[in-house]
């Protein structure tokens, strides 16, 4: 069958060429054309008619060889709609043969016109013939000599002698191209990528631009910013007597471009072409509207641009381009919004292990919470907490973190723990502090009585041992890599209020201490859209008196306890109504069950027999009559706010004297309280009643007026089901979806880590739904919730407050069904600020 001609397009101005049908490199190409650049004559492949080379069906070799005249030099490059999706590399000097040769000798010189042919032969050989690329390894001669030894070894390998016809030698090129890319290696790469499993590759066949021979000859890159911070800067290299990528693949040969004190530069040499380099290139950053980097070949002193190519970056990188493209007036701020991928901001804001160091792994789990330390592993709170006294960084391993270990974690620079999941303790908090940490590492052996850890390939870890933490991948890797410290540079914080101009949902922050808030103000967080109060009690001396308080045995007892409790929480109001000046705060009453504040062990239990002056064997009963089979699904939440009402009495009273107390000095307070784990309309009006009652008692002592709002947790499905009997007793609805996503797939959140990959990779889940929001699920008791909350009550302000609420994704599918925010930790915040004004863009 006949190639299509749009199939094979010289490429002109006006052309038919387009990324999805050429590939990304063909349509730049037709762009650098549009702005009269010096390009060689470049003709392209569509996927189409490579598709077909592949298949055996080769174009009309006469005609596509015609552009370029009767003794054609050509170079083929790969065109991917991605660049980022690789291709095979690019072979130059096809056309090369004895004729040639002889004719360039005269023109260019021997030596020249001998290194040309000879890496065709060279690359020939080796990715058209499939040669043994050692079998040139010996040949080290230049000129003449050098080239005739690689033909003869081409020809001892093949039999064949080198082929002469440039129509040959371009068809074969082509095809092994061609297959190259339809291999399953190459298929399975690019598809790791990101690539559709169809992708298609093009090709473009391109004049020859010689960067050897008489003159200033030679060839190199520019790029006018650094790839890793953004800066304008002019960067690459250029050498001499040289073709294609050698100015990079040996760069301490090549010279600099500009002219500076580090030697001797492209400036220097060829002040017109330098000129014009620069020049060019800025002009491809105007009109191409993005940061390039040029590939150009100097020939006699004439520039030619050969290719341009999105100038690499990370992510800090990222949004200094974006945003100073926008500055110049190139690009708008939406477009620069769009251009950063808001995940990448993570780079930005935590300690990264540094691309380019080594990594040796040593075991991988759940990448929990984002960052990079490396410490000395400890295996309890207390170690944690006394090899941070000493100044040594220390990671914190633990089969699962609990309450208890809050201290050592503070104390740790990183947390490593062998079950859990997304939406486990040691993830939560973790997340919360920015504290780098992978959970369910289950592929150590954990031998914490003997205090080692032990990798799958063997290698045991001790006490005391530096590891790195990676949260951001979940890998732990040995020793120390080289880092990269978060930048928070003037650039992000442009973009950000770019975000903030036009996102039309808000963002909030989950703020459990001071700490936090200041984070989330920091962060620009919008208030806080959760407040998880029993974090506050882990201090050590607030532990004391809360475990007086589960052990009290009367009511006097327990109302002593919880009024030495009182100032406590009243105290931690203030402050962190103090630090968000007025913005919303949303305080979610006690939620956890009882017994996760008593220790675990024996010996934590004849401290607390001390510590309250109680016989061994009382302590050990009241612990073990605690105990619950499901304690996620037992006594926690409202439940326990019912039934042991005087909790969330006190918590009442200290925010309302707190709202005072903060309303006094400074902008007036409207506090949000918020009930966990609601299942049922009743539970809403009896602990609002309570609270109610608490309101009224509190302005009576005080004379002092106040407001609030009361709002409640949806965490169970039967609460999203009767959202319409809910909403009219509450302010507001927010979504809980670690226990939502818990209690709709009836699938333990930390527990889910133990067979969450093996659940991933068969497909079983497309994603951790702890991480990734289940839209199909969970996503519908949302959206039913939000309808029949809003049919109900017409003004009942919708949010997410679960760990997804940081996620780009879930903020898409809050946005679209109405929400008014979404509340995620601190250090996600500006990813969410991001996220969410792309959706509005
Ligand atoms: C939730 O369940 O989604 C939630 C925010 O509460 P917690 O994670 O504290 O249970
Ligand atoms: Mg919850």
């Amino acid at each position: 069958m006949q190639q299509d001609q749009s199939d094979i397009t010289l490429i002109t101005a006006t052309a038919p060429v387009a990324t999805t049908t050429h590939g990304g490199r063909a349509k730049c190409l037709q762009r650098l054309v549009r702005l009269e650049m010096p390009v060689p004559k470049t003709v392209a492949l569509s996927f189409d008619a490579v598709h077909r080379i592949a298949q055996g069906d080769m174009p009309d070799m006469a005609e596509l060889l015609a552009p370029f005249g009767p003794a054609p030099l050509v170079c083929v490059r790969p065109s991917s709609e991605d660049p980022d999706w690789g291709g095979p590399g690019a072979v130059l000097n096809i056309g090369m043969n004895d004729a040639q040769y002889v004719e360039m000798s005269d023109r260019i010189g021997q030596d020249a016109a001998a290194a040309i042919y000879k890496r065709f032969v060279q690359s020939y050989a080796i990715h058209v013939a499939r040669l043994d690329p050692d079998e040139f390894e010996h040949v080290v001669e230049d000129g003449a000599e050098g080239l005739s030894q690689v033909l003869s070894a081409y020809e001892d390998e093949t039999e064949e002698e080198f082929p002469q016809d440039p129509a040959v030698q371009l068809a074969e090129v082509l095809r092994s191209m061609a297959r190259a890319w339809e291999g399953t290696t190459a298929r399975l790469l690019r598809q790791a990528k990101g690539a559709p499993a169809e992708a298609g590759l093009g090709l473009v066949v391109q004049e020859m631009a010689l960067g050897l021979g008489r003159g200033e000859c030679g060839s190199g890159v520019i790029q006018l910013v650094d790839s890793t911070t953004g800066a304008p800067r002019i960067i690459g290299r250029y050498l001499r007597q040289s073709q294609g990528r050698d100015a990079l693949e040996r760069r301490e040969e090549a010279l600099f471009l500009e002219r500076d004190d580090r030697g001797p530069s492209l400036e220097d040499l060829a002040p017109d072409a330098f000129a014009a380099l620069k020049r060019m290139t800025a002009l491809m950053r105007e009109r191409l509207r993005e940061e390039m980097q040029a590939e150009f070949t100097i020939e006699n002193g004439v520039v030619h641009i050969l290719d341009g190519v999105r100038v690499t970056r990370n992510a800090r990188a990222g949004v200094r381009i974006a945003v100073q493209l926008a500055e110049d007036g190139i690009i708008t701020r939406e477009e620069a919004l769009l251009r950063v991928e808001p995940r990448a901001l993570n780079e930005l804001l935590h300690r990264q292990v540094d691309p380019t160091a080594e990594r040796d792994v040593l075991a991988s789990g759940i990448a929990a919470s984002p960052g990079a330390a490396s410490g000395r592993i400890m295996f309890s709170a207390a170690e944690a907490q006394a090899s941070a006294a000493r100044g040594e960084p220390c990671v914190l391993v633990r089969r699962e973190t609990s309450p208890e270990d809050i201290r050592g974690m503070h104390a740790a620079v990183a947390v490593l723990t062998e079950r859990g999941g997304m939406t486990s303790h040691a993830a939560v908090i973790g997340r919360g502090m920015g504290l780098p940490c992978v959970v369910g590492v289950s592929d150590f052996k954990f031998q914490l009585r003997g205090k080692t850890l032990v990798a799958p390939d063997g290698r045991e870890l001790r006490q005391g041992d530096i590891v790195t933490v990676d949260g951001t991948n979940g890998q732990v890797l040995a020793g120390e890599p080289a880092m990269i410290e978060a930048a928070e540079d003037d650039a992000l914080l442009t973009l950000m209020t770019w975000a903030d101009d036009v996102r039309d949902i808000g963002v909030r922050a989950n703020a459990d201490t001071p700490a936090d808030a200041q984070t989330a103000r920091n962060f620009k967080a919008q208030g806080i859209g959760l407040c998880r109060t029993e974090h506050m009690f882990f201090e050590a001396d607030r532990l004391t008196v809360m475990r007086e308080m589960i052990f009290a045995d009367t009511s006097p007892d327990r109302a002593a306890a919880l009024e030495r409790l009182l100032p406590m929480q009243r105290a931690d109001f203030i402050e962190l109504f103090r630090i968000m000046q007025g913005q919303p705060v949303c305080i979610r009453l006690f939620d956890p069950p009882l017994h996760e504040f008593l220790p675990s062990d024996r010996a934590g239990h004849r401290e607390l027999a001390e510590a309250l002056d109680l016989p061994l064997s009382d302590v050990t009963r009241r612990v073990e009559a605690l105990g619950e089979y499901n304690p996620m699904l037992g006594m926690r939440g409202v439940r326990l706010g019912i039934t042991v009402p005087e909790i969330y009495d006190m918590q009442a009273r200290a925010i309302f004297e707190a709202t005072i107390a903060a309303s006094r000095e400074g902008a007036p307070v409207v506090p949000e309280i918020m009930i966990p784990l609601v299942s049922a309309k009743r539970e809403v009006e009896i602990v609002k009643t309570r609270v109610d009652a608490v309101a009224a008692a509190v302005r009576n002592e005080t004379g002092q007026d106040f407001t609030y709002r009361l709002g409640v947790m949806v965490e169970t499905p039967r609460a999203a089901l009767r959202a319409a009997e809910i909403a009219p007793h509450t302010a507001f609805l927010s979504f809980g979806t670690n226990d939502l996503t818990q209690m709709t797939y009836g699938l333990s959140r930390d527990d889910a880590g133990r067979f969450m990959s093996t659940y991933v990779q068969q497909g079983v889940f497309a994603e951790d739904p702890f991480h990734t929001l289940d839209q199909d699920g969970v996503g519908e008791l949302l959206q039913i919730a939000a309808e029949r909350g809003r049919a109900a009550r017409s003004d009942v302000v919708l949010s997410i407050c679960g760990e997804h609420g940081g996620n780009p994704e879930s903020i898409a599918f809050c946005r679209a069904a109405g929400f008014d925010y979404v509340s995620c930790s601190p250090f996600r915040v500006p990813v969410a600020r991001l996220a969410a004004a792309q959706l509005a863009v």
